[in-house]
Formats: structure tokens, sequence, C-alpha cells
């Protein structure tokens, strides 16, 4: 399943993108069979229907070039997808969130060495501010003239607000029973947001048909997925380059179509080569929810056979039943050590007040996932708690304050005066 290396392909037509449009990348290639494609807007192979990806051809780059770029994604263009003078086209500008080190949690969970990168401060609040950034760049390239999703609810929320900035009209689509705050974190930016009767793969499947059916439009995790994918290593260089140019020995981060898992593992790889961190092995964990676990399903059954499920969890950002990229996540973590864990609802909820008490992060319900399975891996035994562990924390806990409005809430309602006050024992 390794893309073997290939030439560039001439990537450059009368009517095509412009010179340099897409930076370093030289082509798409595909992720089965290793086949290639000039860029364009195209997702899958034409030999073998397999996932295309981005291929590059790198110069060499250098940390003190990367530390002078600005202090966002941008700093790794030489990395992405995107044009050298992609600072000057309106974007969302995220990344460069802060890595914190977490001694609370740490010692709550019993592990001597966590880090928490905290992707909640982008600016509509999760790490899909980063892919929608790379995707838009390409739309604009491409010349797409609207800028759509299917999505379950944070890729809408930042592909509606990066269309605004950017002066592009878009059009998203999210499943109807989503939560009212991601529903108006979309409707906010955008006229046309679109919701849906059915659950995300549903959604998911209107977008592919009205992406074949209507021109110029870049469904940004359709038909433009191989370049908004690739926004997703950028986690992974943030890492690498906060720790000190280096790498961590374990990463536990959640799985929704398993692209953002696969994009650390490629990010972490391409450092190596590149020269930028020393070699040395690393574990990747994945984490689920119970009610949407089709991945840890199949890593505790030892298959590659992914059943597609019917999503039934409050964690609804990670609630794809048929997710693209599993195959892939059960590829990295089994090779480089890691698993695949999931967590049940009531988990998920300890883990979003654990976390917002120990280390004063709210997070929405797939941080909340991530720290449960975190936690999870420790008691089980299948992370080890001697060795530097970064979790990702995705997205921000006022996009679903009803997970956890149930769990917490005023200690108690009393009378304006001091003798009432005593009475409640805080004091
Ligand atoms: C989309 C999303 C993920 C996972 O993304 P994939 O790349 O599809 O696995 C994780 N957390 C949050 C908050 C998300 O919105
Ligand atoms: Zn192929």
């Amino acid at each position: 399943m390794s893309a073997p290396v290939i030439e560039a392909v001439t990537t450059t037509t009368a009517s095509g993108p412009r010179e340099g449009a897409f930076g370093n990348a030289v082509a798409l290639a595909c992720r089965e069979c290793g086949h290639r494609t000039a860029l364009g807007p195209f997702y899958a192979c034409p030999e073998c229907f397999g996932p295309l990806e981005i291929a590059y051809e790198f110069p060499a780059v250098t940390r003190e070039e990367i530390e002078a770029g600005p202090r966002n994604i941008w700093r790794y263009k030489a990395l992405l997808p995107v044009p050298a003078d992609i600072e000057t086209s309106p974007n969302t500008e995220p990344g460069f969130t802060r890595l914190l080190k977490a001694e609370n949690l740490a010692r709550e969970l019993g592990i001597a060495n966590l880090w928490v990168k905290d992707d909640s401060t982008n600016p509509t609040n999760s790490f899909k501010d980063r892919v929608v950034a790379c995707a838009l760049s390409a739309a604009r390239e491409l010349d797409a003239k609207v800028f759509a999703c299917p999505s379950t609810g944070n890729l809408a929320n930042a592909v509606a607000a990066a269309g605004a900035r950017a002066g592009i009209k878009t059009v998203v689509f999210i499943p109807s029973n989503l939560e009212q705050p991601k529903q108006v974190n979309s409707a906010i930016y955008t006229e046309n947001l679109v919701a849906v009767d059915g659950n995300y793969d549903d959604v998911n499947k209107l977008a592919s048909e009205i992406a074949g059916e209507e021109e110029g439009w870049a469904f940004v995790n359709v038909n433009v997925r191989p370049y908004y994918a690739e926004g997703s290593k950028t986690l992974g260089y943030e890492i690498a380059e906060q720790l000190g140019w280096r790498l961590p020995d374990q990463v536990v981060i959640p799985v929704a179509s398993g692209s953002q898992l696969t994009k650390v593992d490629k990010a972490f790889q391409e450092l190596i080569k590149l020269g930028l961190v020393e070699d040395k092995p690393y574990k990747i964990f994945g984490a689920q929810a119970t009610g949407c676990g089709p991945v840890a399903t199949a890593y505790k059954a030892g298959t590659d056979a992914i059943r597609p499920v019917k999503p039934d969890t409050i964690a609804k950002s990670l609630a794809i039943g048929n997710p693209a990229d599993g195959i892939y996540v059960l590829d990295i973590t089994r090779r480089t050590g890691g698993a695949v864990e999931e967590v049940t609802d009531e988990e998920i909820r300890a883990g979003i007040v654990l976390l917002a008490r120990t280390e004063g992060i709210f997070t929405e319900t797939a941080g909340g996932t991530t720290t449960a399975v975190t936690k999870k891996l420790v008691e089980t035994g299948q992370l080890d708690p001697e060795l530097e562990t970064v979790i990702i924390n995705t997205g921000h806990g006022l996009k679903t304050l009803d997970a956890v409005s149930g769990q917490v809430g005023a200690a108690a309602t009393i009378a304006p005066t001091y003798q009432a006050f005593k009475a409640t024992g805080i004091a």
C-alpha cells in the first residue's frame, strides 16, 4: 500500500491552474496503486478508484526558515499544496495553537510527561480551520465558484467563515439533528446552511452527488479532499516544533474519518525525511466513541474489515459511521505500536469535566473522547505512562454545551446573605 516514487507530472495546461499554484506539490498519487494524476479537482484514482493524496518534491527546508514564518500554518507553506504567496490571500490564518504542559491532568492519569495540543483556539474553535484553509487555497487556484462541504458541524463552521472572509459563495450541508450551537456557528457566516434529514453518511452521499452534477463546486472534503487533508499535517509539524524540534513518544488523536490521524503520521515522517527532527519511534493512538467506533471495533478484532455503523453518540463531531481513512488508521496504529480505543458517552462527559477541572480547558465531546480514551489506555496498559505523551484537543466545549449541562451547574442557589452562604459549607 505504500506509494512508489514516480516522476512529476506536468501540471500546467493552457486552461489549468497557474504555475506554482500548489507550491512544491507535483502530482496526485493513489494511496493504493501509486498511479499518478496531474494536480486538479480529483480525489479518486482513475485506475483503481483508490484515494488520491498529494505528492511533493520538497526543496531543502530549514528550521530557521520555518521559524521566521508567520505564527500560523503558513509558516509550513513549503510543505503544503499552496502557492508561495499564500499569506497574501484572505483566509482564516489558523494554527500555531498552544501546546500546554498538562501537569495536573498528568498527575490525575498517572502519566509522567503529558501535553495538550489545544486546537480549540483556532478562529472557529476547532482544528477544521487548518484543513479548510488549505482547501480554500486549492478552490481558489482551481477557480471554484462555490465553496462547500458535508459536515458533522465543525467543518461547516470553518468553511462558512473562511468563505466569508475570502468573498466566495459558501453552501454547507449538515445532519438536521446537529447541536444548535454548531448550526448557529455556521449560519452566522453563511446564508446557505442546508440541514439534511439523515446522518452524516447520508449528507456525504448527497454532497458527492451534487459535486458530480454542479460545475465549479469545491466540496472541501470530497472533490478537493487531497488538498484539504494536507492541512492536518500542520498539527504534527507544530507539535514537533513546539517540543523543540523533536517527536513525542505517544500521541492520542480522535478519529472521525481518520484523516487527521493519518496526516499527523505523514507530518512526522516528512519531518524525519527532511532532517528537521531526529528519527525515533513513536506510537499513534486513535480515540473513538463506543456509539460510533467502527475503527476501534476492527482494531480489537484484529481485522482490516471495517464494518460501517449507524452512529449513536453525543460525540457528533466524530460520528462518521463509514470512515474513509479507517483502513489507514488501522495500518498506522498497528505499525507504530499504538491502538484504537473507544469510550462510552458517560466516559466522554467525565472526560470533558476532567480536562476542564485539571487544566482549565473546555473541550467539546471529541476532546472528552480523547481525554477519556487516554485514561482508559493507561488503565488497560496500552499506553506507557513513562513516555512523553501528547493528546490533541480538537474543538471547543461551548459548541457542545448540552453534553455537560446536566453534569455541572450551580453548587447552591441562595439568598444574598452571609448566613445563607455560610450554610452552603463552601467557605
Ligand atoms: C472533524 C473532527 C475530528 C476528526 O477528523 P477526521 O480527520 O475526520 O478524523 C476530530 N475532532 C473534531 C472536533 C472534529 O471536528
Ligand atoms: Zn490507484
